[in-house]
């Protein structure tokens, strides 16, 4: 049995050989305890580990386990599930909607950082629950799909009255920057989690087109468990990424990237 362990900042990620077959597992990082009780349970098998909490899940291992750059890792896995998608592409921007969000440009079988921001997943997350006090990300995902954003977000349209906006009027010119004072306690639960997730989306994707031109590619790959069971945020990073004259491209299975290709190491 080979596995490849990426413990992030949220959640750990877990890709296996079983049978010949791939796997996946999730556990919360709370639970890095449990994870490494499954792995020292296990019988034979190779390990590899990638990461910001790998040094965390190596000290309670009491197996042998290799280690690889987080970076690196995500790279092998990206090209590992394209592959199992069927796409042959050699040059693309993966943008990683972790807990935080990380840029990077892959070009034939190197990856550079590009860079990232702070607004990702833990922002979804935090600022969810500061807004409305739900705090399980299901319920959030859930709630905000049936949100509208339409009170709480400022158009272009909006600043532009009675004249032509020079960029599209359906642009989001501020968001939660609409005239909310006199509504925000009529605002329900979901129209500010909607809002959220569209802050969310619309900066990773603003983000990601902007150094996809750096990256000489206009193929946008986004990955990270911040898509999981989360239409609202997909559908909000499709549309920005389009609009704005690059293609997204959502890998199947994408938020296991890390652990795949710590697995790949392995092979
Ligand atoms: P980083 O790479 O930044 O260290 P990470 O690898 O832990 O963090 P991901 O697992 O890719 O990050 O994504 C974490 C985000 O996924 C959370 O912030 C949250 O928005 C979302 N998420 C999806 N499923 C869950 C879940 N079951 N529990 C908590 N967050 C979840
Ligand atoms: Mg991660």
């Amino acid at each position: 049995m080979i596995i490849g362990i990426d413990a992030g900042g949220t959640l750990i990620k877990i890709a296996y050989t079983e049978n010949g077959q791939l796997q996946f597992k999730k556990s919360p990082i709370a639970d890095i305890e449990g994870v490494a009780k499954w792995v020292n349970g296990l019988g034979d098998c190779e390990i590899c580990l990638t990461g910001g909490k790998s040094g965390v899940l190596r000290s309670l291992l009491t197996k042998q386990a290799k280690e690889i750059v987080e970076f690196e890792a995500t790279h092998r896995g990206v090209q590992f599930l394209l592959s199992k998608m069927g796409r042959s592409e050699t040059t693309y921007l993966v943008t990683n909607v972790g807990t935080g969000t990380s840029i990077h440009c892959i070009q034939n079988d190197s990856q550079e950082r590009l860079g990232g921001t702070g607004v990702g997943g833990g922002t979804l997350v935090g600022l969810s629950h500061l807004l409305t006090g739900v705090s399980d990300y299901e319920e959030i995902v859930r709630l905000a799909s049936k949100g509208s954003r339409e009170r709480i977000d400022l158009k272009v349209k909006h600043i532009y009255e009675g004249k032509e906006p020079p960029i599209s009027g359906e642009l989001t010119a501020s968001n939660f920057g609409n005239d909310l004072f006199s509504i925000s306690d009529e605002l329900t639960k979901e129209e500010l989690l909607a809002t959220v997730i569209g802050l969310v989306g619309e900066t990773v994707s603003t983000v990601s087109v902007q150094a996809a031109r750096q990256c000489d590619s206009s193929l946008v790959i986004y990955i990270g468990s911040s898509f999981i069971h989360n239409p609202l945020l997909k559908e909000v990073v499709e549309s920005y990424t389009i609009l704005r004259g690059s293609t997204p491209l959502f890998l199947e299975n994408g938020e296991f990237s890390g652990a795949v290709g710590a697995m790949t190491t392995l092979q």
